[in-house]
């Protein structure tokens, strides 16, 4: 099969890692997490890299994030974001979350983070019920896959037009474009990726960095 798309081989990868200019914090809170046993869950720094230009370009006031971890990429968006940005993260371990306030707190962010520990499904309704529809910028879904549809219409009605939704794990390590694999998950990522390219309300482009990562923007 021929290919517009470089395949990124480990030298072009670390050429592209040393063009990251990732801050040092940042490579700390990435090792102290790549020693967890859930380490995979943690974004790339490039693909972090690439959502703190995203919230620039769109000069995100108000961004969402639905599955947080150990925080890398709520200190990207928040980093990215003015001084008087907020982004409300959703997720249900205080233990992981606990790292991630730690690195918050050292990068002098934790004042723009609204951490909201409990099922993010309840987080997101409670936010429309209290009349935050169509008043966030920037959305990025990274949690259970299994709810990524049910995620993904409640955080279409938060956006305002305009605002732009990324979703992580498209991928999912490529087992979406293999018909033998059906499980849960595997499946739930497939339907959504259909779905949102079938989608009048969303402009969206897949893009393969990382393990992919789905954008959506908001019409
Ligand atoms: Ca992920």
């Amino acid at each position: 099969m021929s290919s517009k798309s470089l395949e990124l081989t480990r030298e072009l990868r670390g050429y592209l890692l040393d063009t990251c200019r990732e801050p040092e914090l940042f490579q700390q809170l990435r090792a102290e997490t790549a020693t967890l046993p859930n380490a995979s869950m943690q974004i790339s720094p490039e693909q972090g890299r690439l959502m703190m230009l995203l919230v620039e370009l769109i000069g995100c006031r108000r961004a969402l994030e639905i599955g947080t971890f150990t925080g890398y990429s709520a200190l990207c968006v928040a980093s990215a974001m003015p001084s008087d940005g907020r982004l409300t993260a959703c997720d249900l371990s205080e233990e992981w979350t606990a790292i991630a306030r730690r690195y918050w707190s050292q990068a002098g962010i934790a004042d723009k983070i609204d951490l909201r520990i409990g099922p993010a499904l309840d987080t997101l309704d409670a936010l429309l019920a209290d009349g935050a529809g169509a008043s966030f910028d920037f959305a990025f879904i990274d949690a259970d896959k299994s709810n990524y549809m049910n995620y993904y219409e409640r955080v279409l009605n938060l956006l305002r037009p305009g605002g732009l939704l990324a979703i992580d794990n498209a991928f999912w390590s490529g087992r979406v474009a293999d018909a033998n694999v059906n499980d849960e998950s595997t499946v739930a990522i497939r339907t959504l990726n259909r779905a949102l390219c079938d989608d009048q309300r969303v402009t969206t482009s897949l893009v393969p960095i990382g393990d992919g990562l789905m954008l959506a923007r908001r019409r």
